[in-house]
């Protein structure tokens, strides 16, 4: 470092310019090279790249050049460079000229076979590109990101630069900075300023780096200059109690605070503001430096021994997990128990006999922030051997979890649907916490993968076990049951506690009886929780936005005639559609069911009802919790915690508000217009509305309060309503399958959407009217449905139109490949012109 600043301070010449490029040479040369025998022969790479290509692309490895399957290199793609991962290597000499690989990016496989072969599958199951089911699994610090990276130029003409040029060239000497970070910490006046002259005289260039594996964000502290040359300034600067600038008040005050500290806790004081740190920077008083941000992650009291006793009932649905994890068998159970039942407890005890067994877990759970006492309950029993894949974690953290699972240093790893992927040495068990939740369907952006069928394929891979547990399991996963595939276990009872009375209230009856949203029944109910200083909660449900049209007298929603789903209502054409087969009509004059004329525009959202709820309970507090009200860092558990803490006395909110939490204060529970979850149209609307009630209900009285649950609805006559008031799933299960059954809807087929997006309306349509053209031509009549708007037809600019198609149940990632690839190629003959600019999404599985 002294050494270049004394090079540069002298005229340029070519040794100041050698050892900058010495310099640079080193810091490129983090490819692993060996002249290891074994790899010699595989003179070619399949590299995948998270591009919706769904081909591989091929490169030649230079002589020497150790690669395995699973690490990530460097090459160029396009005109650009770009991070791919080697899936596969051969010596099949290609027809076309390959560009070699230039640098590896890891030393080990990020990968590990046994991934790389599930990424796989998603692939082929799917329908994506590889590197888009690769993307998924890595966590940021070890995905395909590049970044553009600020960097000294090879040569720099010295004599050419002043003092503060020199000095902030220095700065990058010893490795490059990001560009984002670059520009906010040089964003203000001069400094911004001198910045870019440098960049524009190309002493600093700006040059596009794979991103850094998992860097530590640093952050500013300030400290003190040495002693003696502090005094001096000092008695230069006014004498107290005159009159004086802004910062010199506030140097006073931090010659009285601790230092180090950091300028986030600094400037928290009035007197202390980033410019009069500055400023004090400036007259020498104090100085800057960066420190890494410590870990998040604090250490909850461990507590193994707090670890419950099974019950009877609880031990004998355990034995066979036990079983099948000792024989090292893959085998998967299907857990039902109603809500408070005990099923945490089981996966407790499940995961303490893995680990004594050697073995590695999986425990996925439907949103972190939605489950906070479900982690906690782990991370009480098993400490730090479990790594929290929180969604808030940062990219460093994120890393650093993945190198500590890799490594074997932690054995579990717990989190939303993404901890699938966690690298978790000798996996046995695979938890997966309310299964039926549909947060463990990825939409958007490929692969649109379901976190629970992929654990599935992932335990048989490794000969693991799998426990899929909710008080109300998919329609699928207890199919599948029934079929013999998961084993199914039932614990009927509620240790310690009866089930919420559930009412249902027939809004047809209550037409002049209304206050505000609530029925009068729901109002005196809320009204005496509020007096015995109980808590409740109002769950209005508003789904995706969809407006449709209902009956003000009768409830009435209209239905495609065919499909067995609501119709939505497109304002743009004024027209009642089905976005399953395309039906549509003009709306209608009067209720076809009643002949009503009193015909409504529904759609309204939570806010409007809070601010109706909070007119009639003046003195309640309120909270909100729907997207909207969570879009910040820790929203949730800030609501959340709110609300436990009594500081609220009325939680209202979408169907957030039915996941996973426990308010033992909650006497009340509303429901306010149930029907809402049916106005969606999906062929899951049923299960949905049966899954919603039961699972809000088992928010109300967990503890020693019996809880009551109020139900508002058009549709009382619904059975999801019916089923739900007598805690009835398996009642349910049987008149949802069947009219499955009569439907041909899942699990009696599998259905996969083609989506076609595009900025013309026009082609979007075309394209899909083109592909179920295609599709009907090679398919069995009745299995495509469509085109049709989606539901949201139109969302950012682009319009959506889809194609459904109902496939056998039974096919497989080969049989979903084969076929789909065949479509896609008649597809690239037959596409019509300026087709070019729609994109096609494929949706396998779609749950809607
Ligand atoms: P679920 O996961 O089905 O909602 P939990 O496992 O959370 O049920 O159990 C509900 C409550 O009952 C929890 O407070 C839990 O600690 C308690 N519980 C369940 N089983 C036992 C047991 N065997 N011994 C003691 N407490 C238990
Ligand atoms: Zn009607």
């Amino acid at each position: 470092m002294l050494a270049w600043i004394k090079v540069i301070r002298e005229p340029p010449d070519a040794d100041s310019v050698a050892k900058v490029k010495n310099y640079r040479r080193k810091r490129s040369d983090f490819s692993v090279y060996a002249g290891n025998a074994a790899f010699m022969s595989n003179r070619f790479a399949e590299i995948a790249f998270p591009t919706p290509v769904r081909r591989c692309f091929t490169y030649s490895v230079p002589a020497g050049l150790e690669l395995v399957p699973g690490v990530r290199v460097w090459v160029s793609f396009g005109n650009q460079r770009s991070i791919g991962m080697v899936v596969r290597l051969h010596s099949e000499v290609p027809s076309f000229r390959t560009k070699p690989v230039l640098r590896v990016l890891d030393r080990k496989p990020v990968l590990d076979e046994g991934l790389l072969t599930l990424t796989e599958w998603i692939h082929r199951f799917y329908y994506c590109s590889w590197g888009e089911a690769i993307q998924a699994t890595l966590p940021p610090g070890l995905n395909f990101q590049s970044e553009k990276r600020v960097r000294v130029a090879e040569s720099v003409v010295v004599n050419e630069l002043n003092e503060l040029e020199k000095q902030m060239v220095e700065e990058f000497l010893e490795r490059s900075a990001a560009l984002q970070e670059v520009r906010k910490r040089w964003r203000d006046g001069d400094e911004a300023a001198r910045l870019k002259s440098l960049l524009r005289r190309g002493v600093l260039e700006i040059w596009e780096e794979p991103s850094e594996i998992g860097e530590r964000r640093s952050v500013v502290w300030w400290d003190r200059r040495d002693e003696r040359q502090q005094k001096r300034l000092e008695s230069q600067l006014p004498a107290p109690g005159k009159e004086a600038p802004k910062w010199v008040e506030g140097y006073r005050l931090i010659a009285t605070l601790e230092l180090p500290a950091p300028q986030k806790e600094l400037i928290q004081h009035p007197l202390l503001t980033p410019y009069t740190l500055k400023r004090m920077e400036k007259e020498g008083l104090i100085q800057k430096f960066y420190r890494e941000e410590p870990s998040e992650l604090s250490d909850e009291a461990e507590d193994p021994d707090s670890i419950s006793v099974l019950t009877e009932a609880q031990e004998d649905l355990l034995s066979p997990v036990v079983e099948a994890m000792e024989s090292d068998r893959f085998r998967s159970f299907l857990l039902h128990g109603v809500t408070g039942s005990g099923k945490t407890e089981i996966y407790i005890h499940a995961l303490k006999r893995a680990l004594e067994l050697g073995k590695g877990a999986v425990i996925l759970v439907p949103e972190i922030a939605l489950t906070p006492q479900t982690v906690y309950r782990f991370r009480r029993i098993f400490g730090n051997r479990i790594a929290v894949l929180h969604s808030r974690l940062g990219d460093r953290e994120r890393a650093e979890a993945w190198r500590a699972l890799q490594s074997g240093e932690k054995r579990v790893a717990i989190g939303p649907r993404s901890a699938l992927f966690a690298p978790v040495q000798n996996p046995g068990l695979y938890v997966i916490d309310e299964e039926h939740d549909s947060s463990y369907k990825q939409f958007d952006p490929a692969p649109r993968y379901h976190a629970r069928d992929v654990a599935l394929v992932r335990a048989r891979q490794e000969e693991a076990v799998v426990i899929m547990g909710s008080a109300t399991p998919s329609m699928n996963s207890l199919y599948a049951a029934r079929k013999g595939k998961h084993t199914l276990l039932e614990l009927p009872e509620r240790p310690g506690g009866e089930m919420p009375n559930i009412r249902v209230l027939d809004l047809k009856h209550y037409r002049n009886a209304m206050r505000g949203p609530l029925t009068v029944e729901l109002f005196q109910a809320i009204e005496g929780a509020l007096s015995r200083k109980e808590q409740v909660i109002l769950l209005y449900n508003r789904r995706g936005y969809a407006t449709y049209i209902q009956c003000g007298a009768c409830g009435h929603i209209p239905q495609s005639p065919d499909c067995s789903v609501s119709l939505t209502y497109h304002r743009k054409r004024d027209l009642l559609l089905c976005h399953y087969s395309g039906y549509s009509r003009r709306v209608d004059r009067a209720c076809e069911s009643c002949g009503s004329s009193d015909l409504i525009l529904q759609g309204s959202g939570t806010q409007q009802v809070e601010e109706e709820v909070a007119r009639l309970f003046p003195d309640a507090v309120l909270l909100r919790m729907d997207r909207d009200s969570t879009s910040g860092k820790y929203a949730h558990q800030k609501i959340y915690d709110r609300f436990l803490s009594g500081q609220a006395d009325i939680l209202i909110g979408t169907q957030l508000v039915s996941k996973g939490l426990d308010f033992p204060n909650v006497t009340v529970v509303g429901v306010l217009q149930a029907e809402n979850e049916l106005a969606f149209p999906s062929y899951r609307s049923g299960e949905r509305l049966f899954q919603l009630i039961s699972q809000v209900a088992g928010r109300a009285g967990r503890a020693e309060k019996r809880g009551h649950v109020w139900v508002q609805t058009w549709k009382p006559d619904h059975p999801a309503v019916g089923f739900a008031q007598r805690h009835d799933y398996h009642g349910f299960a049987k008149s949802e399958l069947e009219q499955r059954m009569n439907l041909l809807y899942p699990p009696y087929s599998r259905l996969a959407k083609f989506e076609f997006k595009s900025r013309s309306s026009g082609k979007a349509a075309q394209s899909a009217e083109v592909f179920a053209g295609l599709l009907r031509r090679n398919l069995p009549a009745g299995s495509v449905h469509g085109p049709a708007p989606a539901v949201i037809e139109w969302m950012h600019g682009h319009y959506y139109w889809e194609v459904i198609l109902k496939l056998k149940p039974g096919l497989n990632a080969d049989g979903i490949s084969t076929l789909f690839d065949r479509m896609f190629e008649e597809w690239e003959s037959e596409k019509p012109d300026g087709s070019g600019s729609v994109r096609i999404n494929v949706n396998v599985d779609a749950t809607e």
